[in-house]
């Protein structure tokens, strides 16, 4: 089909990266049992691997042209109950980096070739282990890092989410069905689908098809990271906040050998979402800003429109008017739909209680809106912040989970979907021929079926597991 699964081949390849103590080998395709068989000796010599059933597991010592390598398990898997469907073998051996590249040299010199990056998933699709959306699945439960993130990677790589697009398409093909037989009649003049209900049903399905697609902006930031953007005038503590709501995490974090900061964005996790602080290198830098950046507005114009949630900072020495125009023109300028602001004022060390008390109450009065006080300084009010990053997101559509959708090739293919259907209801309003009407419903159908890898062209298969490790 393809030239991205090296067909009739067996292929190997490490299946874990870095350090840690144990590694695994991966060997996918017909001849996997066979080539393990040349390297490797059980150490109960009753047993030959290749008469071994499918998930048994031997241990044994592997060999270099007769010489001792590594003491290692084996787990052999027979086709079809495997990850790729193929006969597979996975080998459990010491992680060090020499024996791991032995290993595979061993196994190519034996007949294995080198996998391609994904291709092991590949192979699982083309198997029909699991549809496209389930593959792509599998990179982002890799990745996904907070507990939110998990459970839609985890949803689609059970097929939640491959079953909500599955009925649709069904729906849609029932529909058609319908439509051509109106057309295999035609000379006769009969109407086995109603107008009205068809009109209906397309629009019941074009609103979810809506809704699924929009709920991509909560889908993807989950995925990624909820973008959060510290706007706020030089000096209101932009920077001392950040520091506070990342101690935690850094300790966290540092106590995790080999990661490093600096390649990553600062993110804290709360509540199981993660938090992305964005452009945050600008505030970590001496600030030096002409008079519309001393607005503190300027410079985060570009920022608010990737932020979902944006922290309004000012600080508790300004005054009850100053504070409320920078909220408000945060507000005014902010571009992202259906994101967030959280008025915080900074400092409130520097006020009595009866001084931020009063503060509240202009502000409430007056902005309409109610401020968070904190201290960065002396960590004052950072808990009530946190509680309100969580409670920003909505954490209502993530209960859910299979009608979220996080991959941007999906949300391409759902506009396309519905920009179908919608053709079809304007054909159906203006009497436009069935024939033309049935094509539109066919290109939703055909636009359906790509995110299930119903229908799929090499471009989009090679697009998609490009980005895989090697190895999964
Ligand atoms: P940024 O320019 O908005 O990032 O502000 P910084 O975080 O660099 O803080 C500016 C100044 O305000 C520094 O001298 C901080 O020590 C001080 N500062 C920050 N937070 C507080 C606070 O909660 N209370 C007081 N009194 N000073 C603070």
């Amino acid at each position: 089909m393809n030239n991205l699964v090296q067909k009739g081949t067996t292929i190997c390849a490490p299946a874990t990266q870095g350090g840690g103590a144990i590694a695994i080998i991966r060997i996918s395709g017909p001849d996997s049992i066979d080539i393990v068989k040349n390297i490797f000796k059980p150490a109960d010599n009753q047993i030959d691997i290749l008469n071994a059933k499918g998930y048994s597991l031997i241990f044994g010592t592997l060999y270099s042209h007769d010489e001792f390598l590594d003491e290692v398990i084996i787990s052999l898997f027979r086709a079809p109950l495997s990850y790729t469907g193929e006969d597979m073998v996975e080998i459990s051996c010491h992680a060090s980096h020499y024996i791991r590249e032995k290993i595979i040299e061993l196994l190519i010199t034996s007949g294995a070739v080198p996998a391609n990056p994904g291709e092991f998933t590949m192979r699982a699709f083309m198997n029909g282990k699991m549809d496209l959306s389930q593959a792509e699945a599998v990179a982002d439960i890799i990745a996904s890092d907070s507990e939110a993130a998990h459970r839609l990677a985890a949803t689609q790589l059970r097929g939640g989410f491959s079953a909500e697009i599955e009925k649709l398409r069904q729906e849609l093909l029932h529909f058609a069905a319908l439509v051509e037989l109106e057309l295999d009649f035609s000379e006769e003049d009969v109407e086995f689908a109603d107008r009205f209900r068809m009109t209906e049903t397309i629009i019941r399905i074009k609103i979810l098809v809506d809704t699924l697609a929009s709920s991509f902006r909560l889908g993807n930031a989950i995925k990624k990271g909820i973008p959060v953007v510290i706007a706020g005038r030089p000096n209101v503590g932009k920077s001392s906040l950040l520091n506070v709501l990342l101690q935690e995490e850094r300790a966290i974090v540092s106590d995790i050998p080999g990661t490093t900061r600096d390649t990553v964005e600062e993110v804290i996790h709360l509540g199981g979402l993660s938090f992305r602080f964005i452009d945050t290198a600008g505030l970590r830098k001496e600030e030096v800003e002409d008079k519309v950046e001393a607005e503190g507005i300027g410079r985060t114009i570009s920022k608010l429109s990737q932020a979902a949630v944006v922290l309004a900072v000012t600080e508790a020495t300004d005054s009850s008017d100053e504070i409320i125009a920078f909220y408000k023109s945060v507000k005014n300028i902010q571009a992202a739909p259906g994101s967030k602001i959280i008025a915080v004022i900074n400092k409130t060390d520097l006020l009595t209680t009866g001084q931020t008390g009063g503060l509240r109450e202009t502000i409430t009065e007056s902005g309409g809106f109610v401020p968070l006080f904190v201290s960065a300084r002396e960590s004052v009010g950072i808990e009530d912040l946190k509680q309100h990053l969580i409670r920003s997101v909505d954490t209502e559509e993530l209960k859910s989970p299979q009608l979220i959708v996080t991959n941007a090739r999906h949300l391409h293919s759902l506009i396309n979907v519905s920009a179908s259907l919608e053709r079809a209801l304007d054909g159906f309003r203006n009497g436009i021929p069935t024939e033309l009407i049935a094509t539109d419903i066919r290109q939703a159908i055909y636009y359906l079926g790509e995110i299930t890898g119903k229908i799929t062209g090499d471009e989009i298969l090679g697009d998609i597991f490009k980005n895989f490790c090697i190895g999964k």
